[in-house]
């Protein structure tokens, strides 16, 4: 149904349970984002790091069909994790570590090169993350490391304010709600959603007792995930809210 959404409700349906969901769906005193596929198109600057990188490591071209199939095999803990896990396929035993530096080298700005970062796009529109922050706090649940996440922040218009939970900051990634349970500690808030364009940002969400809103072109995947939302573009965020400023119930 248009414009419907669905509230998850604990407690056997109890008042109790039912102001907590309606207050949490319409009063977020938090909203955690992920980042890749969320807040930027990451797309190709990935492929085209993970392509260089295993190139630079293992001798070989890797198509784009064998490395989507690669990361589609498991749910890996960042994408450090499968490349070391391809370069160990080839015979050339890498350790993460390693992988990750050589990821760097190709990702950031180097002597020769400007860095794939900057094939990375915006997929949220100017002023809105600046317009959600004088509402609630913000923050960003994502398996970027600081340095990444900290390389698109003027590309995408990171508030500084926000919280940022990295891949440092947990030892498990989504669907495991850690992340998003640790940006509700550090805001000291308990009223939140999660926004995510994959299923285990609305998993992890769904663990963390806090509203799950998918965005993005897997509508049917996220909401078999158990998510409340299903946005086509972040940019309509906004629309979920209520006109006023956020704030107690009158
Ligand atoms: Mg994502």
């Amino acid at each position: 149904m248009a414009g419907a959404g669905r509230l998850r409700l604990d407690g056997k349906g109890r008042w109790p349970s039912v102001e907590r969901a309606l207050r949490r769906a319409l009063y977020p005193e938090l909203i955690c984002f992920d980042v890749d596929g969320t807040i930027v198109d990451a797309a190709m600057s990935g492929l085209a790091t993970v392509s260089a990188t295993l190139l630079h490591l293992t001798g070989r071209r890797w198509t784009t069909a064998k490395l989507v199939a690669a990361l589609r095999e498991r749910q890996w803990r960042g994408i450090g994790e499968m490349v070391a896990e391809l370069c160990a396929r080839c015979g050339r035993e890498t350790p993460v570590a390693e992988v990750e530096r050589v990821m760097d080298s190709f990702y950031f700005p180097g002597p020769e090169h400007p860095g794939f970062f900057t094939l990375e796009r915006p997929l949220i529109g100017p002023g809105l993350l600046g317009r959600l922050e004088r509402r609630c706090a913000l923050a960003f649940v994502t398996m970027r490391s600081r340095r990444r996440l900290d390389a698109i922040r003027s590309l995408a218009g990171l508030p500084r304010g926000a919280i940022a939970v990295c891949e440092e900051d947990v030892v498990a990634a989504k669907p495991d709600p850690e992340g998003v349970r640790l940006a509700l500690t550090l805001s000291g808030r308990s009223c939140a959603w999660m926004v995510g364009d994959r299923e285990e940002d609305v998993a992890a969400a769904v663990a963390a007792g806090v509203l799950p809103i998918g965005v993005g072109p897997r509508r049917g995947k996220l909401e078999a995930a158990g998510a409340a939302y299903v946005l086509d573009d972040i940019n309509d965020l906004e629309s979920l809210l209520p006109e006023a400023p956020a704030g107690p119930p009158p």
